[in-house]
């Protein structure tokens, strides 16, 4: 199967979001636990909740992917920074509990902000080793990273010394960005296979659970994380659609996090990947 969607707000709820994936030829999405700049999530509504389950069964959604606030760095040098963190990161794991079980929710490992990535690293395990629980049916996922400023991710080494240290790892998973590891210097338009080669060796192919699929507007190393819409970047759209028909990746969901003002661009998109995947 093909699973394929797009970033979506939950403003009006999950079922109105539910909704908007089907209109677009969606059969899953991705959302913001809350503003991506942080604050306070909105009180869960029980009734959208139901009915949510009943559109996502019409809909043929079987898979969800949260996202957490950009705002969120456990490895800040600031031990006020570290506990927001924490505290959203706990909270948000609660509330994928009470949305939809067995789900996924991805974060950005953060920034070291100059202490170094070793640092960076242990600060963000400690976190994970802190957060997770063995009862929790979600699946935490760390993106791969463009590599602005200091961004930790941007090497698959990163991740890994991360997943690593984490005592209940069964529960971390890994979501690839195209736009990111091509920023980062991954070239996935001309040697795609070699990338994933190298994913499996540093880190391990059944640790990757996502792909977000975004044309970059930068060339491959660039570090800058500037998404492009499909075949208007520097990846090209064959490249990108080349990666939803490899046969390590096909089964994975994909997320589009193109720059479109309308459900109208997104739906444009899903409709050249259906119609480049292939039987
Ligand atoms: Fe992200
Ligand atoms: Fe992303
Ligand atoms: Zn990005």
């Amino acid at each position: 199967m093909f699973t394929i969607g797009c970033h979506l707000s939950i403003a009006k709820g999950f079922a109105a979001a539910a909704r908007d994936a089907a209109s677009i030829g969606a059969n899953t999405f991705q959302f913001f636990t809350r503003n991506p700049r942080g604050g306070k999530a909105k009180e869960l509504d029980p009734a959208d909740l139901e009915t949510f389950a009943r559109v996502r069964a019409e809909a043929g959604i079987e898979k969800i992917l949260a996202h957490a606030p950009y705002t969120l760095n456990p490895c800040s040098s600031k031990p006020e920074t570290r506990e927001f963190a924490l505290q959203t990161l706990a909270s948000d794991l609660d509330r994928m509990e009470r949305i939809m079980p067995g789900q996924l929710y991805n974060m950005h490992p953060g920034s070291h902000v100059g202490q170094g990535p070793e640092r960076a690293v242990d600060l963000i395990a400690d976190a994970l080793n802190a957060v997770l629980a063995p009862e929790q049916t979600t699946t935490l996922l760390l993106e791969t990273m463009a590599g602005k400023g200091s961004e930790v991710g941007r090497t698959f080494e990163e991740i890994a010394a991360i997943i690593e240290r984490v005592d209940l790892d069964s529960h971390v998973g890994v979501c690839l960005d195209t736009c990111h590891v091509w920023d980062g210097g991954y070239d996935i338009a001309a040697d795609i296979d070699g990338v994933l080669e190298q994913f499996d060796r540093v880190i391990g192919l059944n640790r990757l659970r996502v792909i977000h699929l975004n044309d970059s507007k930068n060339p491959c190393g660039a570090h800058k994380d500037r998404h492009e819409k499909l075949g208007a970047g520097c990846i090209g759209f064959d490249a990108l659609s080349a990666v939803t028909n490899h046969p390590a990746l096909r089964d994975l969901p994909f997320y589009l996090e193109t720059p479109h003002d309308n459900l109208a661009g997104y739906a444009r998109e899903i409709a050249s990947l259906r119609a480049a995947r292939r039987a």
